[in-house]
C-alpha cells in the first residue's frame, strides 16, 4: 500500500552538522506554507497522476522540525490528507519532534489528532556533546520529550541518536545508550556522523578547530550500538534502525522495499509510476506554485537498468537483504543474472551472505554498507 511523506522544512535554529533542507528563523513562511502543502495535496494528481484516493497505510510528517507548527496547522494538514486521499484505519501516523517543542500539551493535542508513532530527535544525552552539535535543547528536556509522549498516549516511540562525534570516546557512547534503554522507545535510529560539505562542522573538521574520532573508534562505537541494542531486546533491522519486535517503522520500510510512495513539501521525494520525483527546494516559489503547476523540479524515471540496481541497494540497507523472489517477481528475471558478477566477489570477500531469501549484508559488511551497495550500480 501506498505512504505519503510530507515536508516541514522549518527548525528554530540550523544545527552545526545538519544539511538537510531545513531552514531557522523564516518563521513567517509557515502560515502560508500549510496552506501550499494544503492545496498540494488536493492537487496531488497533478505530480502523482492517479494519486487521488488513493489508500495510504502510512503518513509520515518529517523535517525540518513538524513540532514547529500549531496543532491547528497539523489538523489543517490532516483534515486535507484524510479528503483526498483513503488513509485506512490502522494506518501508521508519523510525526518528527524535538524535545525543545514537544511539551506535553502538545503531545496530547498530536494524539488527539491521530498522531500514533512519534520520532523524536535526541542525538545525545551528553550535555557538551549537544552543545558541540548546536542542539538547542538539554538531555533532561530530551528526556522529559520522551515521557511527555508516553503519558500522552503515543505508545510507538522512536528516538534519534548520534555517534562518531568530536570529542566523543566510547564511555560516551555507553551512557548515551543507557539513558536510551532506560526511556519506553519502540524504535531508534542511531547514526554515525556523516561530514556534510557547506555545514559548520565540515569547516570546523577541516581547519582542525574540532577533530573526529579515528574511523577504527567509530567502528567500535557501531558495534557497541549494535550490541547494546541487541542485549536489550531490539532487533537491528536496518543499517541505523533498531526496533521492538513489531515496531519496525512501516514507512520507512517501504523505501527500502521498493514500495511506491508520494509525498508533499519542498525538497520532498516520491517514487511513482516507476518516477523518481524531487520537489522544487525554494519556499516562496513552492507557496506560489503550489496548487496551480507542478512542484517538481526534477524527475529521473526507472528505467530496466536502473530498477534492478535501486532495488538491490535499497534491500540491502536491511537486514533481511534482497529477497530473490520478489526481484524476480518485479523485473522478471534472477537477481544471479542480473548482479552475478557483483554478488559472488562480495560473498567471498564476506561481506555479503546467501541467506533462505536472498542475499544480505554479514556482520562485517554492516561497517562497509556504502562500498557494498556502490557495487550494484552499473
Ligand atoms: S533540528 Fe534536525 S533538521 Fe533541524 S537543523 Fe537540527 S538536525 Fe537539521
Amino acid at each position: 500500500m501506498t505512504g505519503l511523506y510530507i515536508h516541514i522544512p522549518f527548525c528554530r535554529q540550523k544545527c552545526r552538522y545538519c544539511d538537510f533542507p531545513s531552514y531557522g528563523g523564516v518563521d513567517n513562511y509557515i502560515a502560508p506554507y500549510v496552506k501550499a502543502l494544503c492545496r498540494e495535496i488536493a492537487d496531488s494528481d497533478r505530480d502523482h497522476p492517479g494519486s487521488a484516493g488513493t489508500a495510504l497505510d502510512t503518513v509520515y510528517f518529517g523535517g525540518g522540525t513538524p513540532s514547529l507548527l500549531s496543532l491547528s496547522q497539523v489538523e489543517e494538514i490532516l483534515t486535507a490528507v484524510r479528503h483526498y486521499f483513503a488513509v485506512t484505519g490502522g494506518a501508521e501516523i508519523t510525526f518528527e519532534a524535538n524535545p525543545d517543542s514537544l511539551t506535553a500539551a502538545y503531545a496530547k493535542g498530536l494524539a488527539g489528532l491521530g498522531i500514533n508513532r512519534l520520532s523524536i530527535g535526541i542525538q545525545s544525552f551528553q550535555p557538551g556533546l549537544l552543545r558541540t552539535l548546536g542542539r538547542i535543547h538539554t538531555a533532561d528536556e530530551g528526556k522529559a520529550a520522551i515521557w511527555a509522549a508516553k503519558n500522552a498516549g503515543i505508545d510507538n516511540l522512536s528516538a534519534d541518536l548520534m555517534y562518531g562525534l568530536p570529542g566523543q570516546n566510547l564511555r560516551d557512547v555507553d551512557a548515551d545508550l543507557k539513558e536510551l534503554l532506560a526511556l519506553p522507545l519502540t524504535h531508534a535510529s542511531i547514526y554515525s556522523l556523516i561530514l556534510e560539505e557547506g555545514t559548520p562542522f565540515y569547516h570546523d573538521v577541516t581547519t582542525g578547530t574540532l577533530e573526529l574520532p579515528p574511523d577504527d573508534c567509530v567502528e567500535t562505537m557501531g558495534q557497541a550500538v549494535h550490541a547494546a541494542m541487541e542485549v536489550a531486546g531490539f532487533e537491528h533491522y536496518e543499517i541505523s534502525s533498531y526496533a521492538r519486535p513489531g515496531n519496525r517503522s512501516r514507512h520507512n520500510t517501504k523505501y527500502w522495499q521498493y514500495v511506491p510512495y508520494v509525498s508533499a513539501g519542498v525538497t520532498a521525494h516520491s517514487f511513482w509510476h516507476n518516477c523518481r520525483q524531487a520537489h522544487i527546494a525554494n519556499i516562496p516559489q513552492y507557496i506560489r506554485l503550489a496548487g496551480q503547476a507542478s512542484l517538481i523540479g526534477e524527475r529521473v524515471e526507472i528505467d530496466a537498468k536502473r530498477g534492478p540496481e535501486d532495488y538491490c541497494f535499497l534491500a540491502l540497507r536491511m537486514r533481511d537483504g534482497i529477497d530473490a523472489k520478489a526481484f524476480k517477481d518485479q523485473f522478471g528475471t534472477t537477481v544471479e543474472a542480473e548482479f552475478g558478477t557483483v554478488l559472488a566477489p562480495l560473498v567471498t570477500q564476506g561481506l555479503l551472505q546467501q541467506t533462505r531469501r536472498g542475499y544480505a549484508l554479514t556482520e562485517k559488511g554492516l561497517a562497509y554498507g556504502n562500498y557494498v551497495f556502490s557495487r550494484f550500480i552499473r
